[in-house]
């Protein structure tokens, strides 16, 4: 998977195929056979280099292979041997894949974003059905969790395109936001302002970093944070809704 989504954040912004041509060196060309393809390995292996050219191979590539690994064992470590595990492993990868894309080009591409929205609003019913003691209310947390997310962010985009009149979120973020609330909120709907919340403080400290080493205010990409706040929240979501569960009912 770590493998693929090197393909996937190289080709998704662009219009090439994403599955074929199947894989090979950006640089010569040369098709690339199992023995290159191995995540992390192959990198060290090669010393970094093109068995066929010797161009450098960025250091990205096992870093994101990396992460992904890591991703997946976060999901383990939080899902256990549960079929709850599959979804999020995907929702893990995807979310990694655009938020490297996000920190590299300032975009989050539709080709990713669509695939995966019409992926998850299709599997949550049937998940739901499958998985879930009130399957009715599952699949309208996820959903309310997603046009919420959604349509809060669209109402800030649009105020601060109205006010700042300057370049911040992006129609991309919005796009996101769907995804995230649709599977942090299949969990709980409450969870979906949390992490908001938590993308919001990561977003703000970040931004704060970037204005005083960059001293500038240019662009920067919100993807990232949206998504560390959604994994955060769903890690700890356990913690969070026993918290929720112990204040007083009136509130
Ligand atoms: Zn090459």
């Amino acid at each position: 998977m770590g493998s693929f989504l090197n393909t996937l954040i190289v080709r998704a912004p662009g219009d090439e195929g994403i599955v074929r041509p199947g894989p090979h060196c950006i640089d010569c060309d040369a098709r690339l056979g199992l023995a290159d393809l191995v995540p992390v390995f192959s990198w060290v292996a090669s010393r970094g280099k093109c068995r066929h050219c010797g161009e450098p191979i960025p250091v990205g590539y096992p870093v994101v292979e990396v992460a992904n690994l890591v991703l997946w064992m976060l999901a383990a470590v939080r899902f256990g041997a549960s079929w709850d595990l599959v979804p999020y492993l995907a929702f893990f990868s995807v979310l990694l894949a655009l938020s490297v894309i996000d920190l590299e080009l300032y975009l989050l591409p539709n080709r990713i974003t669509y695939p995966s929205i019409v992926a998850s609003v299709v599997a949550i019913p049937i998940l739901s059905l499958a998985l879930r003691h009130d399957p009715a209310l599952s699949i309208k947390s996820a959903y309310l969790g997603g046009v919420g997310y959604a349509g809060f962010l669209l109402v800030v985009l649009l105020l601060w395109e109205l006010i700042v009149r300057r370049e911040g979120m992006g129609m991309g973020d919005v796009k996101l936001a769907i995804l995230l609330g649709l599977w942090v909120g299949w969990i709980h709907l409450m969870l979906v302002v949390y992490a908001l919340v938590v993308a919001c403080v990561i977003g703000v400290v970040v931004g704060l970093v970037i204005l005083v080493v960059r001293r500038s205010s240019r662009a920067f990409p919100f993807g990232p944070w949206l998504a560390i706040g959604a994994i955060a929240v769903i890690m700890y979501s356990d913690r969070i809704l026993e918290s929720l569960n112990r204040l007083p009912a009136a509130w």
